[in-house]
Protein backbone atom coordinates (compact mmCIF):
# COMPACT_ATOMS: atom_id res chain seq x y z
CA UNK A 1 0.00 0.00 0.00
CA UNK A 2 1.19 3.81 -0.87
CA UNK A 3 0.23 7.12 -1.04
CA UNK A 4 2.10 9.77 -3.01
CA UNK A 5 2.05 13.83 -1.84
CA UNK A 6 4.10 16.64 -3.48
CA UNK A 7 5.06 17.46 -0.04
CA UNK A 8 5.94 15.78 2.74
CA UNK A 9 7.06 17.14 6.50
CA UNK A 10 8.29 14.40 8.71
CA UNK A 11 7.37 15.19 12.37
CA UNK A 12 4.87 16.82 13.33
CA UNK A 13 6.47 19.41 15.75
CA UNK A 14 6.62 23.22 16.25
CA UNK A 15 8.55 23.44 12.82
CA UNK A 16 5.91 21.38 10.96
CA UNK A 17 3.27 23.32 12.63
CA UNK A 18 4.93 26.29 11.21
CA UNK A 19 5.22 24.99 7.67
CA UNK A 20 1.81 23.90 7.24
CA UNK A 21 0.97 28.08 7.87
CA UNK A 22 3.55 29.19 5.39
CA UNK A 23 2.79 26.65 2.91
CA UNK A 24 -1.22 27.58 2.88
CA UNK A 25 -0.21 31.39 2.83
CA UNK A 26 1.88 30.77 -0.46
CA UNK A 27 -0.87 28.64 -1.55
CA UNK A 28 -0.71 25.26 -1.91
CA UNK A 29 -3.87 22.48 -3.53
CA UNK A 30 -5.47 20.46 -1.54
CA UNK A 31 -4.32 16.71 -1.03
CA UNK A 32 -0.58 18.13 -1.93
CA UNK A 33 0.91 18.39 1.74
CA UNK A 34 1.16 15.45 4.42
CA UNK A 35 3.00 15.74 7.85
CA UNK A 36 3.56 12.54 9.42
CA UNK A 37 4.10 12.38 13.19
CA UNK A 38 5.00 10.10 15.77
CA UNK A 39 2.58 12.24 18.25
CA UNK A 40 -0.92 11.52 18.21
CA UNK A 41 -1.96 15.29 18.16
CA UNK A 42 -1.55 18.42 15.58
CA UNK A 43 1.47 20.29 16.45
CA UNK A 44 1.79 22.35 19.14
CA UNK A 45 3.75 24.93 20.77
CA UNK A 46 6.07 22.45 22.58
CA UNK A 47 7.47 24.74 25.04
CA UNK A 48 4.59 25.31 27.25
CA UNK A 49 4.60 21.67 28.23
CA UNK A 50 7.04 23.04 30.93
CA UNK A 51 5.18 26.03 31.80
CA UNK A 52 1.47 26.62 31.13
CA UNK A 53 0.87 22.77 31.10
CA UNK A 54 2.58 22.14 34.29
CA UNK A 55 0.54 24.59 36.36
CA UNK A 56 -1.61 23.19 39.50
CA UNK A 57 -4.53 25.72 38.95
CA UNK A 58 -5.86 26.18 35.35
CA UNK A 59 -3.45 24.59 33.45
CA UNK A 60 -3.34 25.27 29.51
CA UNK A 61 -4.40 22.23 28.27
CA UNK A 62 -4.64 21.41 23.97
CA UNK A 63 -6.59 22.30 21.81
CA UNK A 64 -5.08 26.22 23.65
CA UNK A 65 -1.92 25.58 22.35
CA UNK A 66 -1.30 24.22 18.62
CA UNK A 67 0.76 26.36 16.64
CA UNK A 68 0.81 28.48 15.36
CA UNK A 69 -0.69 30.93 18.51
CA UNK A 70 3.34 31.16 19.67
CA UNK A 71 3.90 33.42 17.53
CA UNK A 72 0.65 35.31 17.30
CA UNK A 73 -0.40 33.57 14.11
CA UNK A 74 -3.63 31.41 13.85
CA UNK A 75 -3.95 28.27 16.09
CA UNK A 76 -3.87 25.35 13.62
CA UNK A 77 -6.24 22.75 15.05
CA UNK A 78 -7.33 19.41 13.44
CA UNK A 79 -10.42 21.21 11.68
CA UNK A 80 -7.94 24.05 10.24
CA UNK A 81 -5.33 21.39 8.41
CA UNK A 82 -9.36 19.56 7.76
CA UNK A 83 -10.18 22.89 5.38
CA UNK A 84 -6.77 23.24 4.36
CA UNK A 85 -6.89 19.71 2.85
CA UNK A 86 -3.58 19.07 4.35
CA UNK A 87 -3.54 15.56 5.44
CA UNK A 88 -2.22 14.70 8.71
CA UNK A 89 -1.16 10.73 9.63
CA UNK A 90 -0.78 11.14 13.09
CA UNK A 91 0.40 8.68 16.12
CA UNK A 92 2.63 6.74 13.13
CA UNK A 93 6.28 6.63 13.16
CA UNK A 94 8.73 6.56 10.15
CA UNK A 95 10.63 3.73 10.02
CA UNK A 96 12.84 4.12 6.91
CA UNK A 97 13.65 6.34 4.19
CA UNK A 98 15.26 6.13 0.85
CA UNK A 99 16.31 9.71 -0.28
CA UNK A 100 17.09 7.96 -3.97
CA UNK A 101 13.58 6.13 -4.40
CA UNK A 102 12.11 9.37 -2.51
CA UNK A 103 10.20 7.33 -0.16
CA UNK A 104 9.40 6.70 3.39
CA UNK A 105 8.07 3.78 4.98
CA UNK A 106 5.84 3.85 7.95
CA UNK A 107 5.45 1.52 11.18
CA UNK A 108 2.15 0.81 9.42
CA UNK A 109 4.42 -0.57 6.57
CA UNK A 110 2.87 2.03 4.47
CA UNK A 111 5.22 3.69 1.62
CA UNK A 112 4.71 7.74 1.28
CA UNK A 113 6.29 8.68 -1.16
CA UNK A 114 7.06 12.47 -2.39
CA UNK A 115 8.47 15.05 -5.00
CA UNK A 116 10.03 17.67 -1.83
CA UNK A 117 10.59 16.62 1.92
CA UNK A 118 11.00 18.34 5.13
CA UNK A 119 13.05 16.31 7.44
CA UNK A 120 11.32 17.94 10.95
CA UNK A 121 11.83 15.29 13.08
CA UNK A 122 13.09 17.27 16.43
CA UNK A 123 15.17 16.17 18.86
CA UNK A 124 14.83 13.30 21.74
CA UNK A 125 15.65 13.56 25.29
CA UNK A 126 18.86 11.96 26.28
CA UNK A 127 18.42 8.77 28.74
CA UNK A 128 19.98 8.28 32.07
CA UNK A 129 21.42 4.60 30.37
CA UNK A 130 22.92 6.53 27.83
CA UNK A 131 25.59 7.93 30.58
CA UNK A 132 25.61 4.23 32.50
CA UNK A 133 22.96 4.46 34.88
CA UNK A 134 19.92 1.50 34.88
CA UNK A 135 16.34 2.19 35.96
CA UNK A 136 15.44 5.47 34.91
CA UNK A 137 11.93 3.60 33.50
CA UNK A 138 10.66 3.38 36.76
CA UNK A 139 7.38 4.91 37.00
CA UNK A 140 8.15 7.67 39.43
CA UNK A 141 11.15 8.82 36.88
CA UNK A 142 10.03 11.33 34.41
CA UNK A 143 11.73 12.86 30.86
CA UNK A 144 9.96 15.89 29.28
CA UNK A 145 9.72 15.96 25.53
CA UNK A 146 6.18 15.16 24.49
CA UNK A 147 2.75 15.32 25.52
CA UNK A 148 2.65 12.04 26.74
CA UNK A 149 6.05 12.74 28.64
CA UNK A 150 3.88 15.93 30.19
CA UNK A 151 0.89 14.09 30.99
CA UNK A 152 2.90 11.56 32.69
CA UNK A 153 5.07 14.57 35.00
CA UNK A 154 1.53 16.01 36.16
CA UNK A 155 -0.04 12.39 37.14
CA UNK A 156 3.36 11.55 39.12
CA UNK A 157 3.37 15.32 40.47
CA UNK A 158 -0.18 14.77 41.76
CA UNK A 159 0.82 11.86 43.66
CA UNK A 160 3.55 13.37 45.37
CA UNK A 161 1.99 16.70 46.30
CA UNK A 162 3.88 18.07 49.79
CA UNK A 163 6.45 15.27 49.04
CA UNK A 164 9.96 15.73 47.30
CA UNK A 165 11.76 15.48 43.96
CA UNK A 166 15.55 15.49 42.47
CA UNK A 167 15.79 16.98 39.35
CA UNK A 168 18.69 15.43 37.88
CA UNK A 169 20.27 18.60 35.09
CA UNK A 170 20.43 22.31 35.67
CA UNK A 171 19.76 23.48 31.56
CA UNK A 172 16.41 24.28 30.72
CA UNK A 173 14.51 21.30 31.28
CA UNK A 174 15.95 20.77 34.76
CA UNK A 175 15.62 24.50 35.93
CA UNK A 176 11.56 24.86 34.37
CA UNK A 177 10.86 21.45 35.98
CA UNK A 178 12.52 22.30 39.20
CA UNK A 179 10.09 25.78 38.93
CA UNK A 180 6.50 23.93 37.91
CA UNK A 181 7.57 20.86 40.97
CA UNK A 182 8.11 24.00 43.65
CA UNK A 183 4.68 26.06 42.17
CA UNK A 184 2.88 22.21 42.95
CA UNK A 185 4.01 22.25 46.26
CA UNK A 186 7.01 19.64 45.88
CA UNK A 187 10.12 20.26 47.36
CA UNK A 188 13.31 20.21 44.75
CA UNK A 189 16.60 19.25 44.96
CA UNK A 190 18.72 20.16 42.08
CA UNK A 191 21.49 17.67 40.87
CA UNK A 192 23.61 18.68 37.93
CA UNK A 193 27.13 18.25 36.83
CA UNK A 194 28.26 21.54 36.56
CA UNK A 195 29.56 24.98 38.84
CA UNK A 196 26.18 26.57 38.10
CA UNK A 197 23.34 26.23 36.34
CA UNK A 198 21.95 26.79 32.76
CA UNK A 199 26.12 26.43 31.99
CA UNK A 200 25.96 26.60 28.61
CA UNK A 201 24.71 30.10 28.69
CA UNK A 202 24.90 31.98 31.95
CA UNK A 203 27.75 34.02 33.87
CA UNK A 204 28.44 32.74 36.76
CA UNK A 205 27.16 36.36 38.15
CA UNK A 206 23.89 35.73 36.37
CA UNK A 207 23.49 31.94 37.68
CA UNK A 208 23.92 33.18 41.17
CA UNK A 209 20.51 35.43 40.72
CA UNK A 210 18.73 32.36 39.60
CA UNK A 211 20.22 29.96 42.33
CA UNK A 212 19.15 32.56 45.09
CA UNK A 213 16.03 32.84 43.89
CA UNK A 214 15.86 29.54 43.67
CA UNK A 215 17.17 29.36 47.06
CA UNK A 216 14.88 31.38 48.44
CA UNK A 217 11.83 29.44 47.31
CA UNK A 218 13.18 26.25 48.70
CA UNK A 219 15.14 24.88 46.42
CA UNK A 220 18.39 22.97 47.02
CA UNK A 221 21.34 22.96 44.68
CA UNK A 222 23.48 19.86 44.68
CA UNK A 223 26.56 21.06 42.27
CA UNK A 224 29.46 19.15 40.71
CA UNK A 225 28.44 16.05 40.97
CA UNK A 226 26.35 13.29 39.06
CA UNK A 227 24.08 10.38 39.88
CA UNK A 228 25.49 6.68 39.65
CA UNK A 229 22.53 5.07 40.73
CA UNK A 230 18.19 4.57 42.00
CA UNK A 231 17.50 3.28 45.30
CA UNK A 232 14.20 1.10 44.74
CA UNK A 233 11.44 -0.37 47.00
CA UNK A 234 10.19 -4.03 46.37
CA UNK A 235 7.74 -2.69 43.55
CA UNK A 236 10.54 -0.58 41.77
CA UNK A 237 9.61 2.86 42.37
CA UNK A 238 12.89 4.63 43.49
CA UNK A 239 12.98 5.81 47.11
CA UNK A 240 16.34 8.04 46.90
CA UNK A 241 18.99 9.23 44.07
CA UNK A 242 22.60 7.61 44.77
CA UNK A 243 25.61 10.50 43.91
CA UNK A 244 28.78 9.86 42.55
CA UNK A 245 30.52 10.23 46.22
CA UNK A 246 28.29 8.11 47.59
CA UNK A 247 25.44 10.96 48.90
CA UNK A 248 21.83 9.12 49.60
CA UNK A 249 18.86 11.96 48.59
CA UNK A 250 15.94 10.05 49.33
CA UNK A 251 12.72 11.44 46.95
CA UNK A 252 9.21 10.65 45.81
CA UNK A 253 9.90 11.24 42.07
CA UNK A 254 12.88 12.11 39.73
CA UNK A 255 12.70 14.50 36.68
CA UNK A 256 15.69 13.84 34.20
CA UNK A 257 16.56 16.71 31.94
CA UNK A 258 20.14 16.12 30.74
CA UNK A 259 20.03 17.21 27.17
CA UNK A 260 18.86 16.08 24.17
CA UNK A 261 19.76 14.65 20.49
CA UNK A 262 18.71 15.79 17.29
CA UNK A 263 16.51 12.86 15.41
CA UNK A 264 18.74 12.20 12.88
CA UNK A 265 19.33 8.29 12.40
CA UNK A 266 16.76 8.05 9.15
CA UNK A 267 19.05 10.01 7.27
CA UNK A 268 22.78 8.64 8.74
CA UNK A 269 24.29 7.72 5.37
CA UNK A 270 22.19 9.51 3.34
CA UNK A 271 22.50 12.58 4.09
CA UNK A 272 25.64 14.80 5.41
CA UNK A 273 25.69 15.62 8.86
CA UNK A 274 27.27 18.01 11.07
CA UNK A 275 27.29 19.45 14.63
CA UNK A 276 24.76 16.25 15.27
CA UNK A 277 22.28 17.56 12.83
CA UNK A 278 21.42 17.50 9.51
CA UNK A 279 23.22 19.85 7.96
CA UNK A 280 21.68 22.25 5.43
CA UNK A 281 22.26 25.64 3.46
CA UNK A 282 21.21 28.88 3.40
CA UNK A 283 17.65 27.74 2.09
CA UNK A 284 17.37 24.96 4.52
CA UNK A 285 18.25 22.73 1.84
CA UNK A 286 20.40 19.75 2.90
CA UNK A 287 22.68 17.89 0.58
CA UNK A 288 19.83 16.07 -1.22
CA UNK A 289 17.85 18.97 -3.36
CA UNK A 290 15.07 17.55 -2.74
CA UNK A 291 15.39 17.33 0.91
CA UNK A 292 14.93 20.35 3.45
CA UNK A 293 15.75 20.16 6.82
CA UNK A 294 14.25 22.66 9.98
CA UNK A 295 14.20 22.95 13.66
CA UNK A 296 15.94 21.13 15.88
CA UNK A 297 17.42 18.83 13.50
CA UNK A 298 19.15 21.47 11.12
CA UNK A 299 22.39 22.80 11.13
CA UNK A 300 22.49 25.49 9.43
CA UNK A 301 24.73 28.31 8.35
CA UNK A 302 24.20 31.62 11.15
CA UNK A 303 24.93 34.50 8.82
CA UNK A 304 25.63 36.85 11.41
CA UNK A 305 28.63 34.60 12.99
CA UNK A 306 30.61 34.62 9.84
CA UNK A 307 28.08 31.45 8.39
CA UNK A 308 29.30 29.64 11.57
CA UNK A 309 27.44 25.73 11.10
CA UNK A 310 24.92 25.78 14.24
CA UNK A 311 22.57 23.78 15.25
CA UNK A 312 20.19 25.50 17.61
CA UNK A 313 17.72 23.72 20.28
CA UNK A 314 15.25 26.52 20.75
CA UNK A 315 11.52 27.40 19.45
CA UNK A 316 11.95 30.86 17.25
CA UNK A 317 14.40 28.91 15.40
CA UNK A 318 12.16 26.50 14.70
CA UNK A 319 9.58 28.58 13.34
CA UNK A 320 11.94 30.72 11.48
CA UNK A 321 13.91 27.89 9.65
CA UNK A 322 10.51 26.13 8.72
CA UNK A 323 8.88 28.88 6.96
CA UNK A 324 12.44 30.07 5.34
CA UNK A 325 12.50 26.61 3.74
CA UNK A 326 9.11 26.78 2.65
CA UNK A 327 9.41 30.33 1.06
CA UNK A 328 12.54 28.84 -0.41
CA UNK A 329 10.69 25.79 -1.68
CA UNK A 330 7.63 27.68 -2.98
CA UNK A 331 9.27 30.98 -4.12
CA UNK A 332 12.86 30.39 -5.22
CA UNK A 333 13.53 33.31 -6.85
CA UNK A 334 12.11 36.03 -4.17
CA UNK A 335 13.67 33.63 -0.79
CA UNK A 336 16.76 35.38 -0.06
CA UNK A 337 19.78 33.55 2.35
CA UNK A 338 18.20 32.75 5.54
CA UNK A 339 19.48 35.68 7.79
CA UNK A 340 18.73 34.54 11.45
CA UNK A 341 19.46 36.65 14.74
CA UNK A 342 19.53 33.37 17.78
CA UNK A 343 17.54 33.92 20.41
CA UNK A 344 16.56 31.87 23.48
CA UNK A 345 14.13 32.70 26.35
CA UNK A 346 12.47 31.20 29.50
CA UNK A 347 10.16 31.96 32.23
CA UNK A 348 9.95 30.76 34.95
CA UNK A 349 8.08 31.70 38.38
CA UNK A 350 7.48 35.39 38.23
CA UNK A 351 10.92 35.77 36.16
CA UNK A 352 11.58 36.16 32.70
CA UNK A 353 14.71 36.66 30.59
CA UNK A 354 15.95 36.92 26.91
CA UNK A 355 18.99 36.02 25.20
CA UNK A 356 20.19 37.20 21.47
CA UNK A 357 23.39 36.52 19.72
CA UNK A 358 26.39 34.26 20.65
CA UNK A 359 27.71 34.34 24.24
CA UNK A 360 31.65 34.09 23.52
CA UNK A 361 34.08 37.02 24.19
CA UNK A 362 34.68 39.44 27.07
CA UNK A 363 31.31 39.59 29.19
CA UNK A 364 29.56 42.98 30.93
CA UNK A 365 27.09 42.56 33.67
CA UNK A 366 24.42 45.49 33.89
CA UNK A 367 21.73 46.62 35.56
CA UNK A 368 20.58 46.23 38.63
CA UNK A 369 20.66 42.33 40.59
CA UNK A 370 19.40 42.89 43.66
CA UNK A 371 15.78 44.02 42.11
CA UNK A 372 15.99 41.32 39.13
CA UNK A 373 16.19 43.94 35.91
CA UNK A 374 19.72 43.07 35.37
CA UNK A 375 21.55 42.16 31.57
CA UNK A 376 25.15 41.20 30.04
CA UNK A 377 26.69 41.99 26.73
CA UNK A 378 29.28 39.82 25.25
CA UNK A 379 31.70 41.82 23.42
CA UNK A 380 34.33 40.09 20.68
CA UNK A 381 36.67 42.30 18.26
CA UNK A 382 34.86 45.34 19.79
CA UNK A 383 31.48 44.63 18.81
CA UNK A 384 28.77 43.45 20.47
CA UNK A 385 27.44 39.67 19.97
CA UNK A 386 25.76 38.74 22.59
CA UNK A 387 23.19 40.97 24.95
CA UNK A 388 21.16 39.13 27.81
CA UNK A 389 18.02 40.70 29.43
CA UNK A 390 15.71 39.81 32.78
CA UNK A 391 12.85 41.50 34.00
CA UNK A 392 12.81 43.70 30.66
CA UNK A 393 10.02 45.85 28.73
CA UNK A 394 9.04 44.67 25.17
CA UNK A 395 11.32 48.27 23.84
CA UNK A 396 14.35 46.81 26.02
CA UNK A 397 14.26 43.55 24.71
CA UNK A 398 13.57 44.75 20.97
CA UNK A 399 16.72 47.23 21.92
CA UNK A 400 19.01 44.38 22.89
CA UNK A 401 18.18 42.53 19.73
CA UNK A 402 18.37 45.35 17.11
CA UNK A 403 22.22 46.13 18.94
CA UNK A 404 23.19 42.66 18.64
CA UNK A 405 21.89 42.06 14.83
CA UNK A 406 23.85 45.40 14.17
CA UNK A 407 26.88 44.22 16.14
CA UNK A 408 26.80 47.72 17.69
CA UNK A 409 30.53 49.07 18.13
CA UNK A 410 31.68 49.25 21.68
CA UNK A 411 34.73 51.41 22.14
CA UNK A 412 34.72 52.35 25.76
CA UNK A 413 34.12 49.04 28.20
CA UNK A 414 33.98 50.88 31.09
CA UNK A 415 31.63 53.71 29.58
CA UNK A 416 29.48 50.30 28.09
CA UNK A 417 29.08 48.75 31.35
CA UNK A 418 27.81 51.69 32.86
CA UNK A 419 25.42 52.85 30.30
CA UNK A 420 24.15 48.96 30.60
CA UNK A 421 20.62 48.77 28.91
CA UNK A 422 20.90 52.90 27.92
CA UNK A 423 23.67 51.63 25.44
CA UNK A 424 21.19 49.46 23.21
CA UNK A 425 18.59 52.06 23.88
CA UNK A 426 20.13 54.79 22.05
CA UNK A 427 20.77 52.40 19.26
P1 LIG B 1 9.82 19.03 17.77
O1 LIG B 1 8.92 20.10 18.22
O2 LIG B 1 10.51 18.19 18.80
O3 LIG B 1 9.01 18.07 16.81
C1 LIG B 1 9.55 16.91 16.24
C2 LIG B 1 8.41 16.00 15.86
O4 LIG B 1 8.88 14.95 15.02
C3 LIG B 1 7.73 15.32 17.03
O5 LIG B 1 6.34 15.41 16.87
C4 LIG B 1 8.21 13.88 16.93
O6 LIG B 1 7.32 12.95 17.47
C5 LIG B 1 8.28 13.73 15.42
N1 LIG B 1 9.14 12.65 14.94
C6 LIG B 1 10.46 12.44 15.21
N2 LIG B 1 10.90 11.34 14.57
C7 LIG B 1 9.85 10.85 13.88
C8 LIG B 1 9.66 9.72 13.03
N3 LIG B 1 10.66 8.88 12.74
N4 LIG B 1 8.44 9.51 12.52
C9 LIG B 1 7.39 10.35 12.77
N5 LIG B 1 7.52 11.43 13.57
C10 LIG B 1 8.72 11.67 14.11
N6 LIG B 1 12.70 26.57 23.29
C11 LIG B 1 12.77 27.90 23.58
O7 LIG B 1 13.33 28.64 22.77
N7 LIG B 1 12.21 28.41 24.71
C12 LIG B 1 11.59 27.62 25.61
O8 LIG B 1 11.10 28.10 26.64
C13 LIG B 1 11.51 26.22 25.36
N8 LIG B 1 10.88 25.40 26.22
C14 LIG B 1 10.83 24.06 25.97
C15 LIG B 1 10.20 23.23 26.87
C16 LIG B 1 10.14 21.85 26.66
C17 LIG B 1 9.45 20.97 27.64
C18 LIG B 1 10.75 21.30 25.50
C19 LIG B 1 10.72 19.81 25.28
C20 LIG B 1 11.38 22.13 24.59
C21 LIG B 1 11.42 23.51 24.80
N9 LIG B 1 12.02 24.38 23.89
C22 LIG B 1 12.08 25.72 24.16
C23 LIG B 1 12.62 23.87 22.66
C24 LIG B 1 11.60 23.88 21.51
O9 LIG B 1 10.40 23.31 21.92
C25 LIG B 1 12.17 23.13 20.33
O10 LIG B 1 13.29 23.85 19.87
C26 LIG B 1 11.16 22.96 19.21
O11 LIG B 1 10.08 22.16 19.63
C27 LIG B 1 11.82 22.32 17.99
O12 LIG B 1 10.85 22.11 17.01
P2 LIG B 1 10.97 20.91 15.96
O13 LIG B 1 9.74 20.95 15.15
O14 LIG B 1 12.30 20.96 15.33
O15 LIG B 1 10.97 19.60 16.85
Amino acid sequence: MGRAFVYVILGGGVAAGYAALEFSKRGIHHGELCIISEESVAPYERPALSKGYLLPEAPARLPSFHTCIGAGEKRLTLKWYKEHGIELILGTKVKSADVNRKTLITSNGETISYKILIVATGARALKLEEFGVRGSDAENVCYLRNLNDANRLVDVMKTFTGGNAVVIGGGYIGMECAAALVTNRIKVTMVFPEAHCMARLFTPKIADFYEDYYESKGVNFIKGTVLTSFENDSEGKVTAVILRDGTRVPTDMVVVGIGIRANTSLFENQLTLEKGGIKVNTRMQTSNTSIYAVGDVASFPVKLFSSDIRRLEHVDSARKTARHAVSAIMNPNSTGDFDYLPFFYSRVFTLSWQFYGDNVGDVVHYGDFSSGRFGAYWVNKGRMIGAFLEGGTKEEYEAIAKAVKLKMTVKDMGEFERQGIEFALKG
